[in-house]
C-alpha cells in the first residue's frame, strides 16, 4: 500500500541528528546515593564511591522537574518532532513500547555528561489492538566530555508507538459491529522453566515463594539462581497468602480490553517478606491505600487469541475490611 503523502515529510526526518543536551551537574555521589535509595539498591560495589550505578546513565541529563529546561549550551531543537508530525495527521495516542540501554562502562564521581539524539527509524503503518500508526526509534547516544576527544559510554533506544485509538477512529456502525466480535482475552504470561512452579502452584490454590536451599532467602520473581549466595539449588513454601499492600498505581489510559479501567494494580508485601505485582480486586481505586491488609485469592482467565480454549489462575488481592485486617494481622504475629 502506497504511504500518504504527509509521510515524505516524516520519511525525510529519518536519521536526523540532533545536538547536544548536557547534564545540570556532573556525575556526583550524593545524586548516586539517593538513586541507591529510592530504587533499593544496597549493592557495595557502589558504596565505595569509585564508580556510579550503570542504570543511572539516563539521569545525569534529566531535565529536573521544570519541562524543557536544560542547561545552556544545550540543543533548543526538539527530537521529537517527528511525532508532532504524526500526530497532526490524527494520530494524538502514543505509548512507549521499548526502552533498552547499553552501557559501555561504567561512570565515576566528576564526569560531565551530554547525549545527542538520532531518529533512527519510522516504521510503516500498523495495526495493533490500541489502533493504527507508526512506530518511531530514538536513539540517544551518551557522551563523556574529555580533553582531546568526547568517550562515548552508552546509548538508550527509545521506540513509541504513535497511533489513532481504535475505538476513537470509528464510526457508530462500526464500533457495534466490533462489539459483536468475541471479547478480548487477557495475554499470556511469558512461563518459563524457573516460573512455571509459581503459575502451578496458582493453579492448584497455592501461592508459592521461591526458596534457596543455600541460605532459605525467600527471593520474587522466580530466577534460576539465589542473589544472596549465589546457588542454583531452590524450592519453595507456600505463602499464607497474607500481606498489605506495599504501593500501588491505577491504570487509566490506554484503555485496553478486556482489562476494567481504571484498573487498580498493587505491589503486594506478603507477610512472608517478598513483593509481588497484582491486580487488586473487590475495592474501587480510590480506596486503595498504602498499608492495606489484603489476601490473596485465585481467580481463572481464558487467555491468548479468541478462540483460544487456554487458561490462566492469576493470583490477585483483595483487601480485608478493616477488622478482619486487624484479626489477620495478630493472628500472624
Ligand atoms: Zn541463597
Amino acid at each position: 500500500m502506497a504511504e500518504p503523502e504527509w509521510m515524505n515529510e516524516v520519511r525525510a526526518l529519518v536519521g536526523k541528528e540532533y545536538g547536544r543536551v548536557y547534564g545540570w551537574d556532573p556525575v556526583n555521589l550524593p545524586m548516586a546515593r539517593q538513586w541507591a535509595e529510592i530504587m533499593g539498591i544496597d549493592n557495595p560495589h557502589y558504596a565505595s564511591g569509585e564508580v556510579v550505578p550503570p542504570a543511572m546513565l539516563q539521569v545525569w541529563c534529566m531535565e529536573g522537574p521544570q519541562t524543557n529546561h536544560y542547561p545552556p549550551g544545550s540543543t533548543t531543537e526538539n527530537p521529537y518532532e517527528v511525532l508532532k508530525l504524526i500526530e497532526a495527521q490524527g494520530h494524538p495516542a502514543v505509548v512507549a513500547v521499548n526502552s533498552e540501554l547499553e552501557f559501555d562502562r561504567y561512570l565515576r564521581p566528576g564526569e560531565r555528561i551530554y547525549y545527542t539524539t538520532r531518529l533512527d527509524a519510522v516504521g510503516p503503518e500498523k495495526t495493533t489492538a490500541l489502533g493504527t500508526g507508526y512506530f518511531v526509534t530514538l536513539v540517544m547516544t551518551y557522551w563523556s566530555q574529555r580533553e582531546g576527544g568526547d568517550e562515548k559510554v552508552g546509548q538508550l533506544l527509545f521506540r513509541v508507538f504513535k497511533f489513532r485509538p481504535t475505538q476513537a477512529a470509528q464510526p457508530a456502525a462500526v464500533v457495534s459491529e466490533a462489539e459483536a466480535r468475541p471479547a478480548p482475552k487477557r495475554p499470556a504470561p511469558g512461563i518459563s522453566d524457573d516460573t512455571r512452579f509459581f503459575w502451578d502452584g496458582a493453579r492448584a490454590g497455592a501461592l508459592l515463594i521461591q526458596r534457596c536451599k543455600g541460605c532459605s532467602a525467600l527471593r520474587h520473581p522466580p530466577g534460576p539462581s539465589c542473589p544472596r549466595c549465589h546457588s542454583f539449588d531452590w524450592d519453595t513454601v507456600r505463602a499464607s497468602g497474607y500481606g498489605k499492600v506495599y504501593s500501588f498505581v491505577v491504570m487509566h489510559y490506554p484503555e485496553v480490553p478486556p482489562f476494567e479501567h481504571p484498573n487498580p494494580i498493587g505491589l503486594i508485601e506478603l507477610d512472608e517478606g517478598t513483593r509481588l505485582v497484582a491486580q487488586l480486586v473487590g475495592v474501587r481505586p480510590a480506596d486503595v491505600r498504602i498499608g492495606q491488609r489484603v489476601l490473596v485469592e485465585f481467580n481463572r482467565f481464558e487467555v491468548g487469541a479468541p478462540g483460544g480454549s487456554d487458561d490462566i489462575v492469576l493470583p490477585q488481592f483483595r483487601p480485608l475490611p478493616e477488622t478482619a485486617a486487624a484479626a489477620a494481622a495478630s493472628e500472624v504475629r
